[in-house]
């Protein structure tokens, strides 16, 4: 990949916070790098259906990110699809490690991944400035993660790959992990005892109705109540303060203070007042929340010649019209055009 200048941003008049018109500021951008997986997780896929949109150049999301860190982004994270099975993508994280914020700091820079490259990836991305991995994980025990990844042997890989993560320093490391009911919550307790185990946070995900299939019911969601009341039978939970107001995750510790889980909880306790995302599809879509019924599309702009002034001043509108919330689980909810593995999750 051709080097890249850090300093386009810097060639532009300087702006305030990206904020929009519900006045939160947005200053995490999420971007998938492929669609493709090399997994097929039954609540995700069909297992039919493959990679569905393009990818762009490792030059031109350097460009687009570069616009959005110009805006006042100061974190990225790079999803897919599976991101590690995008070439390039060590050489990509390098890139961005050499990017600066208007106040010349360097970038949060993060990824979610399913875990399974990243054995022989995790010396790399950290020496190329990657900070931290999120690794996708829905079950401890190995013929359940294999029922669900449709992946044979695919749980002692995974391991192997979260324990390079955490000895190359991708701390934080983070254990995510979707519960469905009657499929996998059984897995809760062990969970709970694999992250003080492995010195991992494992942070539990409701589900959300982004599958390619049709499988969400309210009924299906384990809701984090439900959670800190079966850990807590048999490890009572000490719930932690949030660090900062834009925190997606209720972090709890036990009560001999070993080990930290936190519980997502879009379904049950909606944090959309606190949203600081946009998303950039692995095409080039802007999508201002997960359940946009619309995109706006940035990359069309670039290749139709706008110049980085005019793309700047797309990203602004765009996000302006970020969403308010979300209407998971109410009558008027529409699924998005998009599943969550080719929005980036
Ligand atoms: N392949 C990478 C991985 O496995 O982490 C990145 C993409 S994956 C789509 C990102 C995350 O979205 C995973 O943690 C996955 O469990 C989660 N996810 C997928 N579908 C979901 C849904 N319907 N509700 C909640 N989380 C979901």
């Amino acid at each position: 990949m051709a080097a890249a200048s850090p300093s386009v941003a810097s060639t532009l008049a300087p702006h305030p916070p990206l904020t929009d018109s519900h006045g939160r500021v947005i200053h995490d951008l999420r971007v998938s790098i492929t669609d493709r997986c090399n997994y097929k997780c039954v609540y995700c896929r069909t297992g039919e259906v493959g990679a569905q949109y393009p990818e762009l150049a490792g030059e031109e999301y350097l460009r687009l990110i570069r616009l959005f860190v110009g805006l006042g982004i100061t974190k990225v994270r790079l999803t897919g699809g599976e991101p590690l099975l995008r070439r390039g993508v060590v050489e990509l994280v390098g890139e961005l490690a050499r990017m600066r914020t208007p106040a010349g700091e360097p970038l949060d820079l993060a990824m979610t991944t399913n875990g399974h490259l990243l054995e022989s990836l995790a010396g790399p991305l950290k020496a190329a400035g990657l900070n931290r991995v999120t690794v996708s994980m829905d079950a401890v025990d190995a013929a359940t993660f294999e029922r669900i990844t449709r992946v044979q042997g695919s749980f002692p890989v995974v391991l192997k790959g979260i324990r390079a993560a955490r000895d190359a320093g991708l701390t934080p490391l983070k254990i995510n992990c979707v519960l469905l009911r009657g499929f996998n919550d059984d897995q809760v307790e062990g969970f709970a005892r694999f992250a003080r185990e492995e010195d991992v946070v494992v942070r539990f995900i409701e589900f959300m109705p982004l599958e390619e299939g049709r499988l969400w019911s309210p009924e299906i969601v384990v809701t984090l109540k439900e959670i800190v009341e079966r850990i807590g039978r048999s490890l009572p939970l000490v719930e932690l303060p949030p660090r900062e107001a834009s925190e997606t995750a209720r972090r709890y510790t036990f009560a001999d203070g070993v080990g930290e889980i936190g519980i997502i909880a879009p379904v049950s306790q909606a944090f959309c007042g606190a949203c600081s995302r946009v998303r950039l599809t692995s095409d080039g879509k802007i999508r201002t929340c997960l359940f946009s019924q619309v995109e706006h599309d940035l990359y069309g702009r670039l290749r139709a010649g706008a110049d980085n002034e005019e793309l700047r001043a797309y990203i602004v509108r765009t996000i302006q019209g970020k969403e308010a919330r979300h209407h998971i689980g109410e009558p008027e909810f529409l699924k998005p055009s998009r599943s969550m593995v080719h929005i980036g999750g």
